[in-house]
């Protein structure tokens, strides 16, 4: 009687260090591949009209210029 309980207490608590030991390892993993994707980090622009500088994937393009918003790039032709 005592060894059953003893048993499923045992599978519970690898079963509760398992789950744990996953979310660690996947926020660690995470954070790692996260640190590690180089490359693709946003790159600020500078407006050729008010010089604020915007994220690349924000700007407003008119020809070979960047500007922060339309109405700088209305502004400016
Ligand atoms: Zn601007």
């Amino acid at each position: 009687m005592g060894t059953i309980l003893r048993t499923v207490l045992i599978a519970a608590l690898i079963f509760v260090l398992v789950r744990v030991l996953q979310h660690f390892l996947g926020r660690y993993l995470t954070s790692y591949t996260s640190k590690e994707g180089n490359g693709e980090e946003p790159t600020l622009l500078k407006c050729a009209k008010c010089g604020t500088w915007t994220p690349k994937e924000a700007v407003v393009r008119r020809g070979e210029q960047v500007f922060c918003s339309n109405d700088c790039a209305d502004e400016q032709t």
